[in-house]
């Protein structure tokens, strides 16, 4: 086992999507024999928006139950619901007394959502949570996508700030920029990437627990062009490329080769579909036993919470001796 420590969490924010799994569940199930790694729900993330209970909960239950229909394994990873750990609230606000108030104030979502009336102050303060979750594990790397590396440079930033000012206390990840191909796009509007915030009936989002029969409609109808060539070409052929990505993914291969051996837009869609369904259904299965196993999904949350409090119990010691708190 390599000594990196490397670290993911997904947000309940809505049902996952076939993008969290190829952009994200896949390689976290790979990299768990390869690194110590650190996978969680994040379900306190999911509050700084307006929420459901009752949804945030079984949104909850169900991203931890995907995580492990995927293949994470308890045993060989740490899996664990971020809640269930209360040092990542506690470090939180030991960071946020080390940011500052101008460097929150430039965060991408809360340029964009901060000034609506009634916005949760929670919109303003999450990225010290998320630093919090980050530093709390000493992870080494941190892998992302382009989206949030503006979270884990502050969570940099915070860390050496409270390094200089209290002593060494954390370690100061890295960003790991994970590939773009991993990029899966919506297929009614490939120009934006698929999203499972988006409604829940929407066409161009393919969900881990859709149907067959609704994954192979929704593939049916994905925009493509009117050309009627398979060629891969990101630029100019956005809709088609992205079928070829996702169907080279699954059948590991490289887009331009799985494009020379498919003919038609019609081929090329039931190949897409018939590689999703045959991924998805075995997952879908396993979620459905997990759930109705409410004993044996217990056990592997409390197996995981109690590997993420050990590990993180060091640093959270060390971070509240350094700043002076006794106990
Ligand atoms: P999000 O759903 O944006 O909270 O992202 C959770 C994880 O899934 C992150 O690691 C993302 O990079 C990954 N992810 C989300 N949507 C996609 C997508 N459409 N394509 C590839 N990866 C994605």
């Amino acid at each position: 086992m390599s000594t990196f420590r490397d670290l993911s969490g997904i947000t309940p924010s809505g049902q996952l999507t076939l993008g969290n799994y190829l952009g994200a569940l896949r390689r976290f199930v790979q990299r768990q024999y390869e690194v110590d790694g650190y996978y969680f729900v994040a379900d306190l993330h999911a509050l700084t928006v307006d929420h459901d209970p009752a949804r945030h909960r079984q949104l909850t239950t169900s991203t931890m139950a995907l995580f492990l229909a995927s293949g994470l394994d308890p045993e060989q990873a740490t899996v664990f619901v971020q809640s269930d750990v209360s040092a990542h609230v506690h470090l939180a606000y030991l960071l946020e007394c080390t940011a500052h108030v101008g460097e929150l104030s430039r965060m991408i979502q809360f340029k964009q959502k901060g000034h609506r009336p009634g916005t949760r102050a929670s919109l303003f303060t999450y990225p010290c949570l998320m630093a919090a979750d980050i530093l709390l594990y000493g992870a080494d790397r941190v892998p992302v996508g382009g989206d949030q590396s503006q979270h884990v440079e502050l969570a940099r930033d915070l860390a050496i700030r409270f390094n200089s000012l209290y002593g060494d206390t954390f370690v100061v990840p890295e960003l790991e920029p994970v590939a773009l191909a991993a990029r899966v796009l919506d297929l009614q509007d490939p120009g934006r990437k698929m999203s499972k915030s988006d409604p829940e009936d929407a066409a161009g989002v393919i969900r881990m627990l859709d149907n067959p029969d609704v994954i192979a409609k929704k593939i049916r109808r994905a925009v493509t062009d009117s050309d009627n060539e398979v060629l891969y070409d990101p630029k100019h052929k956005p809709g088609v490329s992205n079928l070829l990505d996702i169907l080279a993914s699954l059948t590991d291969q490289p887009p331009r080769d799985v494009a020379t051996s498919i003919t038609t837009y019609g081929q090329l869609k039931q190949a897409t579909a018939d590689a999703v369904i045959t991924t998805l259904k075995p997952i879908r299965r396993r979620h459905d036993e997990l759930l109705k196993n409410p004993a044996e999904l217990n056990r592997m949350l409390v197996m995981g919470a109690v590997k993420a409090r050990e590990a993180s119990e060091p640093f959270l010691a060390a971070a509240n001796q350094a700043i002076g708190i006794t106990r």
